[in-house]
């Protein structure tokens, strides 16, 4: 496949970038920098742009493509600055959207994989959650990939866009050859700080927002999933849109949940060393378990994520934060 990946040079994009080429698929990496790194971009042609250029983006359609694919992780993807800035949110998570699927139709481009997210579903309402749940987020940034999966039903029906919104829950990990990682300013991530703190040393960095949700031990649960497992199911996503018609969703995850106290003595372990943190007051927005049945995406796509394991997960992690290359 010929690949678009917008926001490439960003956490998962460049994750997917690696895969597409081990898999000798061919890829063009559309990003503006805000937050992702030009040395993440290593296995794609790369071009500096913003999704906020409706004319921009046409013209890279028309002189780069045609493309098999375009996959799409370009979006701002903090829950806390989506409620101080929900401006920034809808305008460049939901305009921008709209600005790439105007240039889709208008130079005959229909296959999309979106960036989507558990934050589409607000509070869980009951232990799993498959694509049956109801959609009622509870921030603007889940709010603006609500409505982008909503656009998508309509430009399938309108416009023939066929689609796939793939709905991570909690991306970590990293390239376990330690290539590429994560790397967000500020960091805002639970297994990125736990390691930073691990390396930094201090006595009391790591903060745990909270130790009296309704859970076994007070902490939030969460379902944590390796970048490279995310990876495969875009590929298989994109495969699928070769074949199938429609605007498809798919929830991905391990279907374990792990507290932050869990995530905590995991690391531990991987580190060899204590890792000291203070209880701080809860953070707002955060639901107290996240965990997704990801059934429909094994049974559908055929995806089979290769990291179950929490600590094989931080192990990739630990890799790339001991020796970051950017
Ligand atoms: N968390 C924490 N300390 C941190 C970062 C996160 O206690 O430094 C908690 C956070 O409150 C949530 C869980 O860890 O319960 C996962 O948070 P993260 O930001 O990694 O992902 P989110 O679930 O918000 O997408």
């Amino acid at each position: 496949m010929k690949v678009l990946v917008l926001g490439g040079a960003g956490y998962i994009g460049s994750h997917i970038c690696k895969a597409l080429a081990l898999l000798n698929h061919q890829s063009v990496v559309v990003d503006n920098l805000s937050t992702g790194h030009r040395e993440a971009v290593r296995w794609s042609r790369f071009i500096e742009a913003d999704i906020l250029e409706p004319d921009t983006l046409i013209k890279i359609l028309q002189e780069e493509g045609p493309f098999d694919l375009i996959m799409h992780f370009c979006a701002k993807s903090l829950v806390g600055e989506s409620v101080e800035k929900p401006a920034l949110y809808y305008r460049n998570n939901v305009a921008g959207t709209l600005n790439l699927l105007d240039a889709m139709v208008a130079t005959q481009h229909n296959k999309l994989v979106f960036s989507s997210t558990a934050a589409v579903f607000g509070m869980p309402e009951k232990e799993l959650i498959d694509e049956q749940h109801s959609r009622l987020p509870i921030n603007p940034y889940g709010q603006s990939k609500k409505m982008v999966e909503d656009v998508l039903g309509d430009y399938h029906h309108a416009y023939g866009i066929k689609s796939v919104a793939l709905r991570y829950f909690n991306a970590c990990g990293a390239d376990p050859d330690g290539e590429i990682g994560e790397r967000h300013e500020p960091e805002t991530h639970l297994i990125p700080n736990i390691l930073k703190s691990a390396i930094a040393g201090k006595t009391s960095g790591l903060k745990v927002f909270g130790d009296n949700y309704p859970t076994p031990d007070g902490t939030c649960i969460r379902d944590y999933i390796h970048v490279n497992d995310l990876a495969s199911a875009h590929i298989l996503a994109g495969e699928y849109l070769q074949q199938n018609d429609g605007a498809f969703a798919f929830n991905l995850g391990n279907g374990n949940g792990f507290s932050v106290f869990q995530v905590i003595e995991a690391a531990k372990n991987v580190v060899q060393q204590d890792i000291a943190y203070s209880i701080e007051p809860p953070r707002a927005g955060d639901p107290s378990t996240l965990v997704a049945d990801s059934t429909r995406a094994r049974q559908v796509l055929g995806w089979q994520p290769a990291y179950t394991d929490i600590e094989s997960i931080i192990a990739t992690a630990w890799t790339w934060h001991q020796n970051e290359k950017f």
